[in-house]
């Protein structure tokens, strides 16, 4: 399939498309069209890399990887996404952090890192896959293209903005993988991205490739798990399940909204942000303000300029239609601590600050009455985010073992100045 351009000046085959990351026009790249599925197509397909290999493959044909969708899916998605029905009546929570990284970020960082290599050509100069992180792309696309010949990973996350083991998750890769400890917000890092990628003189030397969420690598797999569970809840009760979506650069929101328009039973789609308000004051006056990121307990949602939001625009760009599609709400701090209290009294679960973020947007709609089903996205394993979470509970969480392996490993990070300038020079001398 080709993809076009947000921006209109460019289009390319998908497997061009994921191999360059951003659209040579500096626009983000959307397949031409969305398949359109019927339920009774994912017949016999129960586990999640079948339903995935169905829901992909025909962005795939007539592209060098058409026979290679299904060993794609099932090396990439080769971890659990289960669907968990909670205590309270028609809540269920789809838990996607069982990965290396413990964030849903995995599946999308491995799938993209599945299809890059197996597009590599092995004659080329090795390629570096750049990404800036607010918390948790940054260890999954590190843990995805550890030790793969051929690519060399940069990551920049924004110094003291990220929990503890966030950072050691960040740093420990060491081999191929080089961690970068910007001084400065996520806005930042993801600036001195943007200007790499813009950089011709760089790239001659140091050919760059995105897996940040403009990637569409990583967007396209997000959409199978909301087609899995949705199809999981359609076999069991013949509903649509609605879905509350912890959002930050609107990768996972997207994801949901792209498996509803595939034909898929998604009903209702519920953004939940944190302090940072631009998505929905944006739904709500239809006027897009970028702003400086505020810092919250949920550190991965801290975003001022949703990057996918261009991509949501681009697929309806009437405002009126938008908002039909999807809403947003915003939760701040004092409701993330005390809902993450309340979660595990009342569910007896324990979630991350940015689960807790749609949970609290949930609990919202229940007050108000609704009584559908519904299901939060548990985006990471709230063993990532002890440090909140461990005081507000008064007890340990228990480091799932995966996890564990590379929290055992030292941790090395260079620092680097909030500079795109200083960035090319270290790239180019091979940090
Ligand atoms: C990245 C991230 C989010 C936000 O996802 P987007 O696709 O950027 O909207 C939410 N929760 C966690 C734990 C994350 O790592």
């Amino acid at each position: 399939m080709h993809c076009l351009s947000t921006r209109g000046g460019d289009s390319a085959p998908i497997t061009l498309a994921l191999q360059r990351g951003l659209a040579l026009d500096g626009g983000l790249y959307l397949p031409e069209r969305v398949p359109h599925f019927q339920i009774s197509d994912f017949e016999g397909a129960s586990e999640l890399p079948a339903v995935a290999t169905r829901l992909l493959q025909p962005f795939f044909e007539d592209t060098p990887l058409s026979d290679q969708v299904g060993a794609i899916c099932s090396e990439a998605l080769n971890f659990p996404t289960p669907l968990c029905a909670l205590p309270e009546p028609g809540s269920y929570l789809l838990e996607l952090f069982h990965g290396p990284t413990a964030a849903f970020k995995d599946i999308g960082a491995r799938f993209l890192a599945e299809c890059l290599s197996r597009l590599r050509d092995p004659m080329a100069a090795d390629v570096t896959v750049l990404a800036a992180t607010s918390g948790d792309t940054g260890s999954a696309v590190a843990a995805a293209f550890h030790g793969r010949p051929g690519f060399r990973a940069a990551i920049l996350f924004p110094d003291g903005r990220v929990s503890p083991r966030q950072a050691h998750l960040l740093s420990c890769f060491g081999d191929n993988i080089a961690s970068y400890a910007v001084q400065g917000n996520f806005d930042a890092c993801q600036a001195m991205v943007k200007a790499a990628f813009a950089n011709a003189e760089l790239q001659a030397h140091c050919p760059l490739t995105s897996a940040n969420s403009i990637s569409l690598g990583r967007l396209l797999p997000q959409s199978a798990y909301y087609a899995h569970s949705a199809l999981t809840h359609w076999r069991t009760h013949g509903t649509a399940l609605n879905f509350v979506i912890p959002t930050g650069n609107l990768g996972n929101g997207l994801a949901a909204l792209y498996a509803r328009m595939m034909g898929l039973p998604v009903g209702e789609i519920v953004l939940a942000t944190n302090a940072n308000r631009v998505l929905p004051d944006f739904l709500d006056s239809g006027r897009y303000e970028p702003r400086a990121s505020l810092a919250t307990l949920a550190n991965a949602m801290d975003v001022g300029a949703p990057s996918n939001l261009e991509r949501l625009r681009a697929l309806f760009p009437e405002h009126s239609a938008l908002r039909a599609e999807v809403s947003a709400r915003s939760v701040d701090d004092t409701r993330i601590r005390a809902r993450i209290q309340s979660f595990k009294r009342e569910q007896g679960r324990v979630i991350c600050p940015h689960t807790a973020v749609a949970a609290e947007v949930l609990a919202d709609l229940r007050r108000a009455g609704d009584l559908r089903d519904w299901c939060i996205v548990a985006t990471a394993h709230p063993a990532k985010f002890e440090s909140v979470v461990e005081p507000l509970i008064g007890e340990t969480i228990a480091v799932p073992p995966g996890m564990r392996h590379w929290l055992d490993r030292p941790a090395q990070a260079i620092a680097l100045a909030a500079d795109s300038a200083v960035l090319g020079d270290s790239l180019l001398r091979g940090d």
